[in-house]
Order: C-alpha cells, then sequence, then structure tokens
C-alpha cells in the first residue's frame, strides 16, 4: 500500500512548501523508500503552458512533453525522478475528464456533482499516479508526496481539500498523513502564532488533521521554543509534531533543518514505514544519497572563489521565472567549487534608446556585461529584448567570453552570426517579422498556428552529433563523449534549412542535430573559450548531485581554463545521462495536451 503524505499550505502561499515537500520526499528516500510526488494546482488552466512567467513563474517542461508548474521540477531535482504530465493536477484537466465522461454517459441518469463526481475523480487520479513507477528501479513508488497548491480556504482548493478528506479513509489511517505548512510572522523580534492558530483551526473545520505544522519563519532566526510550545497547545498537537523552517543561507540546507527536528522518526512511526520491504541496495542507495548530500551543503559553506554570470533576459524581475535556469547554475558551481554571483540585466536595457530613456539602467547593464565571467541568454518568447540579447552575444563572440545561449539564445546567437558574420544585415527570426527579408529562423512546419496550449515541439527529443567535430567539441565531451544525448524541448521556430549551409560555411558549426540532420539543435564555435547555443532546454534534466552538462561546461569556462579542462575531462570520465532512452514522447497525448483515459478515443479525435 503506498504511504500518502499531503502538504498543504496556510496564510499566505509563496512561503516555500513545494521546498518543504520535496525535501520531505529527499529525506524519506534517504532511508531506501521509493518517493514519487504530485503537485495539485487548483486553477482552471489545464497546465502551465499558457501562463505567463512573471505571474506564476518558469513553465517546467517534462520527459513526455508535459507544461507543467516549477515545483514539479522541484520535486525532479530533489528526488531524483521523471515524472510526467499526470503528476501535476488542475482544476482543468480533473472537470475536463469528468464533462467528458458525462457527455459519454459514464454517469447515466445521474446528476454529475462536486461531491462525490469532482472529488473521486480526483482521489482515483492520486490513487492512480501514485503507482507509476518514476525512477530506475521501475517499481512502485513507497511514498507518494502531494502537495496542494494555493492556501487552504481558498474557494478554488476546496473541491481538493474534500477529496483528501475522503481519502484518508479511503487509504487508512496509517496510509495517510498531513503536513501543514503555516507562516510564524517575526513581529519586531516576536514570533506571532495567531494565523498558525487560525489556520490550524480552519483545516480542522475541514475535516483534516494536521499530522506535522512546519511554521515558516521568513526572517534567518529559528523557530523559538516558546513559540513551538504555544502553537502544540492551541493547535492541539504534540510539541514534537511543530517543526520550524526559518530562513537559512541556502534552501538545499533544508532538508537537514527538518532532519534534525526528527521528522523522519515521526513519519516512521506515524505511517508504519517500518513495515515497507525495504532491499540492501536501495538502503545502501538511500544512506549514499544523505551522505552526499550532506556533503554538498556543507562544502556550499566553505567555497571562496566566486564565478559571476549575467543572466541577459527578459523576465529579469523576478528569479521563479528561470528557476531551472539558475538551479543548473548552482549545481554546475558547486561542482565546479565556486560561489554563484549571478546578475540580472533586462536585455532591453542594453539597446541603444535607454541610453536616452533610462542612461542610468544602460550603464549598469553594461556594466554587468562587460565585468561577466560568463554570459547567458535564455528562453523566451516576443521581440522585446532580443536587439539587447544580441548586442550580449556580439560581446561574447567578439570579447572571448563564456557564453550560453538556450533556445531563444540560440536562436539569437544564429541571427547575430548571420547579421555580422554572413553580412546579411537585416537578418531577423520569423518570430519577430514574418515578412522580413532573411529570416534566419523560421516557423516550424508541424506548428499549429490557430492552437497555443501544448502545441509547441515539446519534451524529450534525441540530437545526434555531427562525428567531423568529435575531436575538438566541447559540448560533446560534457556529454561523456556519447553520440546520441536526449534533452526536453519547447519551441516553435528553428533555424532556417535555406540559411544552414552559408551559416555552416562560415563557421557557425551546428555539432548537434535531430535524428535526420534536418534540425539544428547544438552550436559551438571552435575558436572560443565557450560559445555554445542549444535549441533545448538543458536546465530542466540537471540534478544537484549530477549538473547539465552545457551548463557544467559554461559555469567551468566561466571559472578559467583549468577548471573546463578539469571538468572535461572528469565528464569524459564519468557522466551518466539521467534520463533512458526509451522515455518517449508521446505525440497523441501531446496533441491534446494531457493524458487521454481510455476508451474516449472517438471523442477526442473529434477536436481540431
Ligand atoms: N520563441 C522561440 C520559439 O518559439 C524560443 C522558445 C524558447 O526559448 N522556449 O522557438
Amino acid at each position: 500500500m503506498t504511504k500518502y503524505i499531503v502538504v498543504s499550505g496556510g496564510v499566505v502561499s509563496g512561503i516555500g512548501k513545494g521546498v518543504i515537500a520535496s525535501s520531505t520526499g529527499l529525506l524519506l528516500k534517504t532511508t531506501g523508500l521509493k518517493v514519487t510526488a504530485i503537485k495539485i494546482d487548483p486553477y482552471m488552466n489545464i497546465d502551465a503552458g499558457t501562463m505567463r512567467p512573471q505571474e506564476h513563474g518558469e513553465v517546467y517542461v517534462l520527459n513526455d512533453g508535459g507544461e507543467v508548474d516549477l515545483d514539479l521540477g522541484n520535486y525532479e531535482r530533489y528526488l531524483d525522478v521523471t515524472l510526467s504530465r499526470d503528476n501535476n493536477i488542475t482544476t482543468g484537466k480533473i472537470y475536463r475528464e469528468v464533462i467528458e465522461k458525462e457527455r459519454r454517459g459514464d454517469y447515466l441518469g445521474k446528476t454529475v456533482q462536486i461531491v462525490p463526481h469532482v472529488t473521486n475523480a480526483i482521489q482515483d487520479w492520486i490513487e492512480r499516479v501514485s503507482k507509476v513507477p518514476v525512477d530506475d528501479t521501475n517499481e512502485e513508488p513507497d511514498v507518494c508526496i502531494v502537495e496542494l497548491g494555493g492556501t487552504v480556504g481558498d474557494i478554488e482548493s476546496a473541491p481538493f481539500v474534500e477529496a483528501m478528506r475522503q481519502f484518508q479513509f479511503r487509504v487508512g489511517y496509517d496510509n495517510f498523513a498531513l503536513i501543514h505548512v503555516s507562516l510564524v510572522p517575526d513581529m519586531h523580534g516576536e514570533q506571532k502564532t495567531k494565523p498558525t492558530q487560525t489556520t490550524v483551526h480552519a483545516l480542522r473545520g475541514l475535516g483534516l488533521l494536521p499530522d506535522l505544522i512546519a511554521c515558516r519563519v521568513v526572517v534567518q532566526k529559528p523557530l523559538e521554543p516558546a513559540t513551538k510550545s504555544k502553537i502544540s497547545m492551541f493547535c492541539h498537537v504534540a510539541p514534537e509534531q511543530v517543526v520550524g523552517v526559518h530562513d537559512v543561507s541556502s534552501v538545499y540546507h533544508v532538508p537537514l533543518l527538518l532532519q534534525s527536528q526528527g521528522i523522519v522518526q515521526y513519519l516512521q512511526k506515524r505511517l508504519n514505514l517500518a513495515s515497507v520491504k525495504i532491499t540492501p541496495e536501495m538502503q545502501q542507495h538511500g544512506l549514499s544519497l544523505g551522505n552526499r548530500w550532506r556533503e554538498l551543503t556543507s562544502r556550499q559553506e566553505r567555497l571562496f572563489d566566486d564565478v559571476t554570470i549575467t543572466l541577459v533576459g527578459k523576465y529579469t524581475d523576478m528569479g521563479d521565472s528561470y528557476m531551472s535556469v539558475v538551479k543548473s547554475l548552482e549545481h554546475s558551481a558547486f561542482r565546479c567549487n565556486r560561489k554563484l554571483i549571478l546578475k540580472w540585466v533586462d536585455a532591453s536595457d542594453l539597446e541603444p534608446q535607454a541610453q536616452i530613456t533610462s542612461p542610468a539602467k544602460y550603464h549598469d547593464a553594461w556594466k554587468a556585461v562587460v565585468s561577466a565571467n560568463g554570459i547567458l541568454v535564455p528562453g523566451g518568447f516576443g521581440i522585446r529584448g532580443s536587439e539587447g540579447m544580441m548586442l550580449a552575444i556580439k560581446w561574447a563572440r567578439e570579447q572571448k567570453i563564456p557564453f550560453f545561449g538556450i533556445c531563444l539564445g540560440f536562436q539569437l546567437a544564429v541571427v547575430e552570426w548571420a547579421r555580422h558574420i554572413c553580412g546579411l544585415t537585416n537578418a531577423i527570426s520569423g518570430e519577430f517579422d514574418s515578412k522580413a527579408e532573411h529570416p534566419v529562423i523560421v516557423f516550424m512546419p508541424e506548428i499549429s498556428k490557430t492552437h497555443m496550449g501544448g502545441t509547441m515541439r515539446l519534451g524529450l527529443r534525441p540530437t545526434v552529433f555531427d562525428p567531423e567535430s568529435e575531436s575538438w567539441s566541447k559540448v560533446r565531451k560534457l556529454y561523456g563523449g556519447a553520440p546520441k544525448i536526449w534533452e526536453r524541448h519547447r519551441h516553435r521556430y528553428e533555424v532556417n534549412p535555406a540559411y544552414i549551409e552559408q551559416l555552416a560555411a562560415s563557421g557557425l558549426s551546428f555539432v548537434g542535430k535531430d535524428e535526420r540532420g534536418e534540425r539544428m539543435q547544438v552550436l559551438e564555435l571552435e575558436d572560443h573559450p565557450y560559445f555554445v547555443g542549444v535549441q533545448a532546454h538543458p536546465e530542466f534534466c540537471t540534478r544537484p548531485l549530477n549538473p547539465s552538462p552545457p551548463f557544467l561546461g559554461f559555469v567551468a569556462a566561466a571559472s578559467g581554463e583549468a577548471v573546463l579542462k578539469e571538468q572535461l575531462e572528469g565528464q569524459l570520465r564519468s557522466f551518466k545521462p539521467p534520463h533512458p532512452e526509451s522515455a518517449m514522447v508521446d505525440e497523441a497525448a501531446l496533441r491534446h495536451g494531457s493524458p487521454r483515459p481510455q476508451g474516449e478515443e472517438a471523442i477526442m479525435d473529434a477536436e481540431p
């Protein structure tokens, strides 16, 4: 029987519920258990694919092409698992399933209602997905973390809270525990418990009892013993059921912070985890994971040399918009024993007109670019800032500063090259000007022109390296010398086949292509410390203990020639791809943006 740990939130959202939930999962993994995770987002969108990053953070992409909430990234990274689109439940997905069933006549004669039809659909979904293997063992997980987005008491999350209330009886007491994450504000040095009392009261009123109350103290001061006693007293839980999570220097410390407060022992007892069979190999595996994690976090405190990376993007107001990019840089910096100093530049501030409209910003932006050890241009959509991005790319190319371009960053590196090396002065991406004279980047033929949700080229796709560049390509070495690799994609545009010959002849090497050799996926300059662009989004496959290869190369190059050399040799010796080749994209599911429950082919196929 799967053990379920529901993580709910109270008072306010955005206090790190996802980190607490994934840290809990990680801790259980260190005991040898197999852990999976489900994130519930109570919004009506089918998925996060159509949401603006500024509003909801980055759109995270899975192997199967699912465009999901960024918390799934936390789970994949912390738990080292591969999740599917079904691991992200939204109100949109549940309602669609129920409505489709109703149209098919599955509920014939009945009134279809939130309770029990919607709440049953939620519970069935969780039960089904919690059993899907997510790691190399290919076995059913022992524990499923279910993170309930939003805060308890919202109108939006009500059906999910009610579903969880019913679920505790469906699976039984020993198989269901609840962690409620609450806020403990610090008011002029005094920790206040009233918001926690109120939210726990609301939770109980809805029929859910907290097994653990995780108190977020959003200052760098631990939860005080007196606050803990008070919460225990007024929320009717034992003191050991109250844990504090104050701000720490790095989120990688959160698992250790929770561990030091005994949550593993508590959950072991509460969920009778001793009854779960753990093989000696898994136990060993867990132990080594725990040790490596501890080593990583303690080493992080002792890093003195730093590396400055300047990220030239569009949504620089929020780190969440580029969450996985930041994580990939962090993981790579750990590996290179460097402290990461990340600078954000809004690409439009680099453009000439900013000199007049906002000279101070223009000056600061250029200062960040010229003082960087490495320049990164991430993925994005739309023309705003693209000229500024290309100015940064040109600087990096000419000054031989390590550069890494991802998706849009890759495409713009091609445009910049076409303009300044091939002499196509008005080259541009077809995304910005569909009638351009030299659209060196064009709309891909297979992409829908009418539908936005789930219609890009999405998910895990292969890249085949060009044998001719094997001797010098740094990217190839970073992937351990493998001839074929897999990364996740999310794009509508590609390098225009009509210009490939001209681009390549002038020295822009496309070292990685799709399986047919028609689509350009990795570019690299031979005569440069590190100038790499990738059409994929390798940031979605990074792991704290196994950084994404092209990011690692980039950060290593930014840290110096010797570091890069050391990392290239290390990767050639020991790189293990994180993904099995078998994890293929399900094109049909992609087209519809969600899995198709069996037997509804006819209805689904009637859709445009
Ligand atoms: N806008 C570009 C495209 O659709 C790049 C996408 C991206 O960076 N994710 O191809």
